[in-house]
């Protein structure tokens, strides 16, 4: 106790910090001592070395140490402050110039002793510019910011590097032997970390290259160390048991796979197999199915819907919009109704007397399948006996979302659905607690779809093309990134002076000048559901040719006769949802054309139409969206359920993710409660460490799962 007062203390105590600067410190989230220790280098300078003057490089940044020889304060011609101080060491001499500090000439004081870090050049002569000083001291201890690999410090602010470095030396000489050592040491020994304390010291300032790498390795394991223990604990928690045992195989199984119009892929048959060992094994199944846009997950929900189905129970299929919601439920009655299975939609859209008697209907028992939207996990829903719950497009969910549509059941089965493939790397992280089945492979017979990058000028040809194909019978989208009602800040004239295509007018553009003579229609998610129905079931029956469209579109929805997608300014969508609109064509017989009307602006934007340009493999697309926009964007929220990774990077820190992973999944097996005495100081720095994510987790295991 005594020792945590120590680390909790407020930086106050650390010399040099006022009210001033202790408000400046909470800006960066440094509060107590230990924020302080936590608050590590964003880089390093190597000024161990010192270098001989005579020695020095021209151009790079150095060390060196010599006796002030000359001072002199002048102003340049533009009026800025110059403070010089010629140094000499036995080999040669230098000047050293500072802009904009005339108050130096009070600390540089000829006859006294320096070290100097900073980049040397030639003007008329050699000069070290702007170099960070110390002033030697005859029998010095340790100097904090020179003759060492020296730490600098992230985002500071008002404060300056040299302040806080030198906080950070006292928090770390004086604090850090109370650091507690939570990992145990058997853990320690077999992965080869070093102590808490030898790497807190480290990692601020390090003895030696090498130990600095040995202290973030061993701060990074004890992150991921921490997140995975969190991970296994959720995973654990589902009791052998706690499931609805179904029965795998049946009638109604047979009868599916033979209405079943093709052959299933490898991936496919794999993932309902994985499916039917969970659903039979009594535990609840807890699956996320990942599999590329049109490598054909629906098929694989509709059989384990018709697995519970079989066993006697409800099933449910929550999509995130009201078109897809629409199209599961064409799809899946065409599919199961011969069978014999009721199927209800349920959308936020119907009148309340049709909800009602829905409501009543599944209540009553009376469907067996409830497709629909949000509207699934209102209140007023309740089940007869769900006996699995599925999340199509999961990543438009909140976390929430998914415990409220679980507690629909007792314990139902739980099975979500991705299209966007998530790099194995965030799925040890992200949904580490899920077991995965992957869908890598596409249905057989797919042409590979086209995809060309165009500029502006080309636009003629592209509307040519399009019309080339509708003449031949196919259908094409034409993607807008706005609707027109709520203008963007850079409406009209884009940021660099091209126009962002709004859907209303090009939709009037395209269907009284462009394609007069075709159907054209207009789809944007301000529509009213009845207006989006009709004009989906529209463009599905073939009558409209071109679907002019945002990205409403973007998810799940299955033309196979449409062969052409135009993307207007497709610089400005990301690059998973480019792909994902791609998915929309190439789903049927003919070969289909994706077309990115964009005029490159900066190197991203070229650089991500080039990936897209380049590939279909959503995988690597998805690894190249990571690079890019980091995990914290590719997810979009915390809501999404990434943990805040401080320390660690997920991508260049995979193979130490994978280390913490297996020794924290060792762990939770073999002491799942935390009742080994070295295992004790693991479960207080779980809960403090995860207090708002995964507190549920540990006090309510069940509940908090997805
Ligand atoms: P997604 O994984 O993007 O949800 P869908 O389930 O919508 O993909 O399937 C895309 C299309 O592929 C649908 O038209 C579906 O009927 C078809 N499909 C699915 N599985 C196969 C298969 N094994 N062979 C041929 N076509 C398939
Ligand atoms: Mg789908």
């Amino acid at each position: 106790m005594q020792e945590n007062n120590g680390l909790s203390k407020s930086v106050r105590y650390l010399k040099g910090v006022g009210p001033k600067r202790s408000g400046d410190l909470a800006e960066l989230g440094i509060k107590t001592v230990e924020d302080m220790i936590y608050y590590l280098p964003a880089r390093y300078e190597d000024r161990a070395k010192i270098v001989n003057i005579r020695d020095l490089k021209i151009g790079e940044a150095q060390a060196i140490e010599g006796q002030i020889i000359s001072v002199a304060s002048r102003r340049t011609k533009s009026g800025l402050a110059m403070f010089q101080a010629g140094i000499t060491d036995k080999t040669g001499l230098i000047y050293a110039v500072w802009f904009n500090q005339p108050y130096l000439k009070d600390y540089l004081i000829k006859s006294k002793a320096v070290a100097l870090y900073g980049k040397v050049d030639r003007y008329d002569r050699v000069q070290i510019m702007n170099p960070e000083y110390e002033i030697l001291k005859e029998g010095d201890p340790e100097s904090v910011h020179m003759k060492r690999i020296v730490p600098v410090y992230p985002a500071t602010g008002s404060l300056s590097v040299k302040y806080l470095r030198g906080l950070a030396f006292q928090a770390v000489m004086q604090y850090t032997r109370l650091l507690a050592e939570h990992i145990p040491t058997y853990i320690i020994a077999r992965e080869h970390l070093v102590d808490v304390k030898f790497a807190f010291r480290n990692i601020h300032f390090p003895a030696s290259f090498e130990n600095l790498e040995k202290a973030y390795r061993r701060i990074v394991f004890e992150e991921f160390f921490l997140l995975q223990l969190a991970l296994a604990m959720r995973k654990s928690a589902v009791k052998e048991d706690s499931g609805l045992r179904h029965r795998a195989g049946g009638e109604l199984i047979e009868e599916l796979k033979r209405a079943l119009p093709f052959n299933l892929t490898e991936g496919q048959k794999r993932a309902i197999s994985d499916i039917e060992r969970d659903m039979s094994s009594g535990r609840p199944m807890n699956r996320l199915l990942e599999g590329d846009v049109g490598s054909g997950k629906t098929v694989v929900a509709a059989h384990s819907l018709v697995l519970t189905v079989q066993n006697g129970f409800q099933g449910c299929l929550m999509s995130p919009t009201e078109v897809l919601a629409r199209q599961h439920f064409i799809g899946l009655s065409e599919l199961l109704m011969p069978l014999g299975i009721n199927i209800a939609l349920l959308t936020g859209g119907m009148d309340p007397d049709t909800k009602n008697r829905i409501h009543s209907d599944i209540r009553e028992g009376r469907v067996n399948i409830i497709v629909g939207t949000h509207a699934i996990i209102q209140e007023a829903v309740e089940f007869k006996r769900l006996g699995i719950a599925i999340v199509d497009e999961q990543h438009k969910f909140g976390v929430d979302q998914r415990v409220i549509l679980r507690k629909k059941g007792d314990n139902p089965h739980m099975l979500v659905m991705t299209a966007t493939p998530i790099p194995r790397t965030l799925a040890l992280t992200v949904y580490g607690d899920l077991d995965i089945s992957v869908i890598k492979e596409m249905p057989k017979g797919r042409l590979p779809i086209v995809t060309y990058w165009v500029e502006e000028d080309k636009r003629g040809r592209a509307y040519d093309f399009i019309r080339e194909e509708v003449e031949k019978g196919r259908q094409a989208y034409v993607i807008c990134p706005r609707i027109d009602e709520s203008p963007a800040p850079d409406a009209g004239e884009g940021l660099y002076g091209i126009k962002t295509q709004n859907v209303t007018e090009t939709f009037e553009r395209l269907k009284e000048k462009v394609f007069a003579g075709h159907e054209v229609g207009l789809l944007h998610g301000k529509m009213s559901s009845k207006d989006k129905e009709r004009i989906m079931k529209s463009f599905k029956k073939g009558k409209i040719k071109i679907l002019v469209s945002t990205v409403v579109i973007e998810v799940g929805i299955d033309v196979p006769n449409a062969t052409v997608m135009l993307v207007e300014n497709a610089d400005l969508f990301g690059l998973s949802q480019l792909h994902q609109l791609r998915g929309r064509i190439g789903r049927g017989e003919h070969k289909s054309y994706c077309i990115l009307l964009a005029d490159p602006r900066g190197e991203e934007a070229s650089e991500k139409l080039k990936a897209i340009e380049g590939t279909l493999d959503g995988f690597q697309i998805a690894e190249a969206d990571l690079e890019i926009r980091g995990p914290g964007e590719f997810f979009g929220t915390r809501q999404h359920g990434l943990p805040e990774i401080r320390f660690g990077n997920i991508l260049k820190d995979f193979g130490i993710m994978e280390l913490a992973r297996r020794e924290a999944f060792d762990l939770v097996a073999r002491d799942p409660e935390f009742k080994e005495a070295h295992h004790r100081p693991l479960k207080a720095a779980l809960e403090a460490r995860f207090r708002d994510i995964y507190a549920p987790a540990v006090v309510n295991r069940n509940e908090a799962r997805l």
